[in-house]
C-alpha cells in the first residue's frame, strides 16, 4: 500500500472527513484491521486564508510546497491537497515537491464522465467559481460544460464557506439559500451539481437535491484510496 501525503487544514473541518473516508475506504477494500498509510500536514488555515484574500498566491504556494516537502521526507508517495481552491497552485506544488499529485478536478471529472453527464453546476469559493483554473480542467480535459451561479449568488456561497463552514458552523438558513441557488442552476440545465468546496458536503446532502451531486471530498478521498492500493 502506498503512503498518502495529505496537505490539510484548509479547513480542518473537511480534513477530518478526508481522514475518515480514506480509512473507511481502505478498511472496506482490504478488510481485517487494515487502515490507510498516510501522513498529514495540517496547516494553519489563517495563513492560507489571508494569503488568498490578499492575492499573495506565491506565499500560499510556498506554504503548500513546504508542507509537501515535509510529507515527502516523511515517506509520502503522492500528494492530496484537501481543498478545491488551492488547486489553483496544484501544478506548482507537484513540480516543486517533485511528487505526483492527485488532482481533485480529475477525481470529479472522471465521476461526472462515468455518470454520462455533459453539463453541471459548480458551487465553491469565489476563486473556484469565478476563475478558470478549475472550470478549464473540467471543460478542456473532460469536455464537461460548467455553469456557475450569478455574481450575487457567488457572493452568498463564498461568504457562507469562509464565515460559516470553515469555522464549523452549519446553519439551516444557509442550507436553504444554497439549495435555492442549486435550483437556479438545475433550472438553467445543470444535470448534476459539483460541491466544489470540501466543506459544502457538511451542509448539502445528495438527498436534498433533485439531480446527482458530486461530493468533491468523497470523490477525492476515494481516488486517493484507489491510488494507494493500485500498482
Ligand atoms: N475547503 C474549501 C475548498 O474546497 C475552501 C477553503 C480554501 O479556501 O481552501 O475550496
Amino acid at each position: 500500500m502506498k503512503v498518502i501525503g495529505l496537505i490539510g487544514g484548509m479547513s480542518w473541518n473537511s480534513t477530518l472527513e478526508y481522514y475518515r473516508l480514506i480509512n473507511e475506504g481502505v478498511s472496506h477494500r482490504l478488510g481485517g484491521f487494515h487502515s490507510a498509510r498516510l501522513v498529514l500536514y495540517s496547516l494553519d488555515f489563517e495563513d492560507i486564508e489571508l494569503a488568498q484574500h490578499e492575492a499573495r498566491w506565491d506565499d500560499a504556494t510556498d506554504i503548500l510546497v513546504k508542507a509537501g516537502t515535509g510529507l515527502k521526507r516523511a515517506g509520502a508517495d503522492f500528494l492530496v491537497i484537501c481543498t478545491n481552491t488551492m488547486h489553483k497552485v496544484a501544478d506548482l506544488v507537484a513540480e516543486r515537491t517533485d511528487l505526483p499529485l492527485l488532482h481533485i478536478g480529475d477525481a470529479v471529472g472522471n465521476a461526472i464522465t462515468e455518470r454520462g453527464l455533459n453539463k453541471v453546476g459548480l458551487l465553491g469559493t469565489r476563486f473556484v467559481m469565478e476563475e478558470h483554473f478549475y472550470r478549464d480542467r473540467l471543460e478542456k480535459c473532460f469536455g464537461i460544460e460548467v455553469l456557475v451561479p450569478s455574481e450575487a449568488e457567488q457572493n452568498v456561497v463564498d461568504r457562507l464557506i469562509y464565515e460559516e463552514l470553515c469555522q464549523g458552523k452549519i446553519i439551516d438558513t444557509s442550507r436553504r439559500a444554497c439549495l435555492n441557488i442549486i435550483e437556479g442552476l438545475t433550472g438553467r440545465g445543470a444535470e448534476g451539481i459539483i460541491l466544489g468546496c470540501t466543506e459544502l458536503p457538511l451542509l448539502i446532502r445528495p438527498a436534498d437535491v433533485s439531480v446527482p451531486v458530486f461530493d468533491t471530498t468523497q470523490l477525492h478521498a476515494e481516488a486517493a484510496v484507489e491510488r494507494a492500493l493500485g500498482d
